[in-house]
């Protein structure tokens, strides 16, 4: 990791994880007002992108609002938002597309998407976290993906935390899939690169121009270096600074939080 922090200088916008880096559970986590307050006062550009699936932009704007931060829908990127930019650059607009998740992935594919749904016989099948996963629904993305659909993976997390512990997440049911049908999934969500390349295509940025705010090494951070943007971890979520040593995924910097993260900002500002 470097101290020189030059680099900072050359940053024009940030990309944010949002549990453990602007909260954890219900709590506000220390610096969340004081760097949106910030960033709308500089005028710096920022997305807010997460591999849930099962939550709408409009939940994510209602979040931050409870905790005093104004944003617009359009910053916050879901993995099903994700998957559905893809599913356009990828194919063309009549493709039939199959889906496995909650209604808020159904939503962003179908109702804002466009796309045409077909769960018998799809071109495409996707498969996000759903929480009423049972064995028709691995049937029928079975069948479809046996049939020569392409399989398509909103995010690759085996397990979610929750109040009871970590219980199944999407690579759970990919794991049930790629078992039944022995095809690997084109997965869109972090540590892979998509939803990295969509946050710089969106922001009109190169990579190294935008910082990626995460807690966890071998997502946010690990994605976010794949594709050579800056990154810096928060030790307030999932990963701490001795993993860096064991896991050999090394962030551009670490910050305790969003307070010393803010500092490091307004320092290269000032030095501009
Ligand atoms: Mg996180």
């Amino acid at each position: 990791m470097s101290d020189d922090l030059a680099w900072l200088k050359e940053i024009r916008a940030l990309v944010f994880d949002m549990d453990g880096v602007l909260w954890r559970g219900k709590e506000a986590l220390p610096g969340l007002n004081a760097i949106f307050d910030w960033m709308r006062d500089e005028k710096v550009p920022y997305l807010l992108a997460t591999n849930n699936s099962m939550s709408t932009q409009q939940m994510y704007v209602e979040r931050l609002a409870g905790h005093g931060v104004t944003v617009p829908k359009e910053t916050i990127v879901t993995s099903g938002i994700a998957v559905r930019d893809y599913l356009r650059a990828t194919y063309p607009p009549d493709v039939t597309v199959g889906a496995v998740g909650m209604q808020a992935l159904i939503e962003v594919l179908f109702d804002e998407g466009g796309f045409t749904r077909d769960d018998r016989r799809p071109q495409v099948q996707v498969v996000g976290t759903d929480l009423h996963f049972g064995y028709d629904d691995i049937k029928r993305a079975c069948l479809a993906i046996r049939a020569g659909a392409a399989f398509v993976a909103t995010n690759p997390d085996t397990t979610l935390p929750t109040e009871e512990g970590l219980v199944p997440g999407c690579g759970a049911m990919i794991a049930a899939l790629v078992a039944s049908t022995d095809v690997q999934p084109t997965v869109i969500g972090k540590p892979e690169k998509y939803m990295f390349e969509l946050a710089c295509q969106r922001l009109g940025l190169q990579p190294h121009e935008v910082l990626m705010v995460g807690d966890r090494l071998d997502t946010d951070i690990l994605g976010a270096n794949r594709i050579g943007a800056r990154t810096v971890l928060v030790l307030t979520g999932v990963s701490q600074r001795q993993e860096i040593v064991t896991t050999g995924i090394e962030p551009t910097f670490v910050a305790a939080d969003l307070v010393e993260l803010l500092d490091r900002l307004k320092g290269a500002r000032d030095q501009q």
